[in-house]
């Protein structure tokens, strides 16, 4: 079973890709969302909302509602972003098109791996490391959570 959902932004010129964690909430619970060309000027204190460098994650809350307690979160408690940091309605991976950006960018570096395997081992480890050198300078939601 695919856990993953991928839904354009509201300008639609980006598509971020959702994991719900342990199969609790699902697409009905995602209201919208909006890629930082599209997110300006919105307000930033609505709870249900998660903001995450431009990008919005914005769910209903009357599905969460209905959930709370099976995600055991007492109902005045309940937001959008407690529901995103616990893993419940959250990207795939670091960034909402990090999952895509990543096989991209792997399949170069796999390239190098017909040529040169030394300089192909070095890339990919590399690689990982300026990933994660990279999301934590960007200050990505979830670099903050591990750090
Ligand atoms: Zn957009």
């Amino acid at each position: 079973m695919c856990q993953s959902y991928r839904k354009s932004c509201l300008c639609g010129e980006n598509t971020a890709e959702i994991f719900f964690g342990r199969n609790i909430l699902d697409e009905k619970a995602v209201a919208r969302i909006y890629c930082p060309l599209c997110s300006g000027g919105m307000e930033k204190q609505d709870k249900n909302r998660v903001w995450d460098n431009g990008w919005v994650l914005e769910l209903d809350p009357d599905v969460l509602q209905a959930q709370a307690l099976t995600m055991e979160i007492a109902p005045p408690e309940l937001s959008a972003e407690r529901v995103f940091d616990e893993g419940f309605v959250t990207w795939v991976g670091i960034t909402p098109n990090d999952s895509q950006q990543r096989d991209r960018e792997r399949q170069e570096i796999q390239n190098l791996a017909r040529t040169d395997l030394r300089a192909y081992l070095k890339a990919m480890k590399d690689w990982g490391l300026s990933r994660e050198k990279r999301f934590t300078e960007e200050g990505w939601r979830k670099m903050k959570r591990s750090s």
